[in-house]
C-alpha cells in the first residue's frame, strides 16, 4: 500500500471523568473507504471532531501526508483538505443550493450564479444528483445529504468524513449514497465513514477501525470481518444474531382499527382511512420515514390525539382520548421523546419510575407523597431493570439514553400491560442496550401483551415483528406477514412504490 494520507498517532483527549479517546492511533490511505465503528459513548464524534479542528487533543499528533498539522477550525480542516458531512445537515431552508454553497467559499461573497457551473461540474464528476437551483426545504435528507458532499468537494476536500450519514435514509437512498462513496473512492478520495449498521458497513468499506471506550481494539480489511467478529470486538463479548422471535401463542383480537382518521398538528390529514387489527400476544411492525402518520398514530392509540373518522376499539371497547385512562386501561407507551415525553429530566429516578401513578396510591396519601413507596418501588425497579444509576435519588438528567430507556421501560412494562406502544424503543442505544430492550419486549408477549412497534430500523422490524406493515403519506400497506416482506419490498413501500 502507499504511504497514508493521514495519520493519527497517539490521539488522547480527556473530559471531566472520562478518556473520550485514549491513545488512538489511525491511518488512512487514498482512495480507501474506511469505516470507524464503536458503540455508543465509544469516542467517534470525538476523535471526529479533533480531526475537523472542533476539539484540540491533549495529546498525540495528527500527520497529513507526513507532515505534523495543528487543526484549529472546520475552516482550517478543509483548506488542509479534510471535509465533513454532518449527520444534520447546515443549510438555509429558505435559499436555494446554490445560494447556500455560495456562502460557504471562502471568506467571500461569492456570486450563487457563478457556482452553478462548479456545482454542475462536480455533481457530474461523482453521479451526485443535486439540482443547483432548488430551494433547500423541498430537499429530501438523501438531497441534502448530497448538497453537504458537494460544499466539501467545492472546498477542495480530499478526505471526506461522513457521520452516521445512513440513519436519515431510506435503504435505497442509502444505496444511492454508497454508490457516490465508490465513485469518490474510485476518483482517490478518502473516506471515514461512521455507522453502527454492520451490514452497511461490510458492504461498503475496505477497512474497519473498532473503538471501544476510547480505545482500538481492532482493526481489519473488511473482507476478514464478519457480523459476529465486529460484534464482538465492538461489545467485547458474544453477540448472538438469531432470529429473536420465537412463534408466539395469539389471542383473540385486541386491537382493532378500522378506518381511522386523524388529523396532524398543523391541521392536515395525517392518517388516513387506516385499517388493521393486533391479537394478544402479536407484534405489529410499522415502518416508515419518520413524518407518515407514525406519530399521529401512536398519538391516537396512547389517547393523546382525537380521532376524526373511523373506529378504534381495544378488548371490544371504544378508546377515549385519555391518557390515564388508557394506561389504567392497559396501555403502555414507550415514546419517542425519552426526555420530553419519557422522563421529566429534574426529576429522580424513583420519580420518574413513578411518574404515571404518582398521584395516586401506593405513592400518594391525599395530596402527599409516600417516600418509602416510591423509594422501595424504584428499589425493585431499578434491579430488575439493571438500572445503572448512582442512587435512586439521581435526577434522570445524569443517566445515559440507554439507562433512561430503562427507566421507562420498567415503568410502563411493570404490571401486566395489554398494549405495548413501542416509538424506536432502541434508537440511539448500544448493542448491549438494545438486546435488553428486545429480550424485554419479546417476554411480555410471550406472556400475552401485544406489541406495536414504530421504528425506521428495518433489522429490528424484521427480527421482531409477526406482521409488517408501512406507513406512507398517511396511508398504511399492508399488514403482511413477515415471512413475506424483505428490506427491498420494504424500502420500496417506504417511497411510496408497490411492493
Ligand atoms: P461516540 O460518538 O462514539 O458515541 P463520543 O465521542 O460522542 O462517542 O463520546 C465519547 C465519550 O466522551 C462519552 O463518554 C461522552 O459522554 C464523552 N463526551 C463526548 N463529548 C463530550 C463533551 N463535550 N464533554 C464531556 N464529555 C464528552
Ligand atoms: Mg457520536
Amino acid at each position: 500500500m502507499a504511504e497514508p494520507l493521514l495519520r493519527l498517532r497517539g490521539i488522547t483527549k480527556r473530559f471531566p471523568g472520562v478518556v473520550a479517546n485514549d491513545g488512538v492511533d489511525l491511518e488512512v490511505y487514498p482512495g480507501e473507504v474506511l469505516a470507524l465503528l464503536g458503540e455508543n459513548g465509544a469516542g467517534k464524534s470525538t476523535l471526529i471532531s479533533i480531526l475537523y479542528g472542533l476539539y484540540r487533543p491533549d495529546e498525540g499528533e495528527i500527520l497529513l501526508g507526513g507532515q505534523p498539522v495543528h487543526i484549529t477550525s472546520p475552516r482550517h480542516a478543509l483548506e488542509l483538505g479534510i471535509g465533513l458531512v454532518p449527520q444534520h445537515p447546515l443549510l438555509v431552508g429558505r435559499h436555494t443550493v446554490a445560494e447556500n454553497l455560495a456562502l460557504g467559499v471562502g471568506a467571500r461573497l461569492f456570486p450563487a450564479q457563478r457556482i452553478v457551473p462548479l456545482i454542475e461540474k462536480i455533481a457530474g464528476a461523482y453521479g451526485l444528483h443535486v439540482d443547483p437551483k432548488a430551494h433547500i426545504h423541498t430537499l429530501s435528507p438523501g438531497e441534502k445529504q448530497r448538497v453537504e458532499i458537494v460544499r466539501s468537494l467545492l472546498g477542495g476536500a480530499r478526505i471526506l468524513i461522513l457521520d452516521e450519514p445512513t440513519s436519515v435514509l431510506t435503504p435505497q437512498e442509502a444505496e444511492a449514497l454508497f454508490t457516490v462513496m465508490r465513485e469518490l473512492r474510485t476518483a482517490g478520495k478518502s473516506l471515514i465513514f461512521i455507522s453502527h449498521k454492520l451490514e452497511e458497513v461490510l458492504g461498503i468499506s475496505d477497512r474497519i477501525t473498532v473503538l471501544r471506550r476510547g480505545k482500538v481494539v481492532g482493526g481489519l480489511p473488511a473482507r476478514d470481518a464478519t457480523k459476529a467478529s465486529l460484534a464482538e470486538l465492538m461489545v467485547g463479548r458474544n453477540v448472538s444474531f438469531e432470529r429473536k422471535r420465537k412463534v408466539p401463542k395469539l389471542g383473540g383480537v385486541l386491537l382493532a382499527v378500522q378506518g381511522l382518521r386523524a388529523k396532524s398538528a398543523r391541521g392536515l390529514d395525517a392518517l388516513r382511512d387506516v385499517s388493521f387489527q393486533l391479537r394478544a400476544g402479536e407484534i405489529l411492525g410499522v415502518a416508515g420515514v419518520a413524518g407518515n402518520g407514525q406519530s399521529e398514530l401512536v398519538e391516537v392509540l396512547s389517547g393523546l390525539r382525537k380521532t376524526s373518522g373511523g373506529t378504534v376499539t381495544l378488548d371490544g371497547r371504544p378508546i377515549s382520548a385519555n391518557p390515564a385512562q388508557l394506561f389504567g386501561a392497559g396501555v403502555a407507551h414507550i415514546p419517542e421523546d425519552r426526555i420530553g415525553m419519557g422522563t421529566v429530566p429534574s426529576m429522580t429516578v424513583a420519580e420518574n419510575l413513578a411518574l404515571r401513578e404518582y398521584d395516586r396510591a401506593p405513592f400518594a396519601r391525599g395530596l402527599l407523597t409516600v417516600p418509602r413507596q416510591l423509594d422501595a418501588n424504584a428499589k425493585s425497579k431499578v434491579q430488575e431493570y439493571a438500572v445503572a444509576t448512582p442512587s435512586i435519588h439521581t435526577p434522570s438528567r445524569l443517566l445515559s439514553g440507554g439507562n433512561i430507556q430503562k427507566v421507562i421501560l420498567a415503568r410502563e412494562l411493570s404490571g401486566v400491560p395489554k398494549l405495548i406502544l413501542a416509538v424506536h424503543p432502541t434508537y440511539g442505544l448500544d448493542i448491549g442496550a438494545t438486546e435488553q430492550v428486545h429480550r424485554v419486549l419479546l417476554e411480555k408477549t410471550y406472556q400475552g401483551a401485544s406489541v406495536l412497534l414504530v421504528s425506521e430500523d428495518l433489522e429490528e422490524i424484521l427480527s421482531l415483528s409477526d406482521q409488517v406493515a408501512v406507513l406512507y403519506h398517511g396511508e398504511l400497506k399492508g399488514p403482511f406477514p413477515v415471512e413475506s416482506v424483505t428490506h427491498e419490498s420494504l424500502g420500496l413501500l417506504m417511497t411510496g412504490g408497490a411492493a
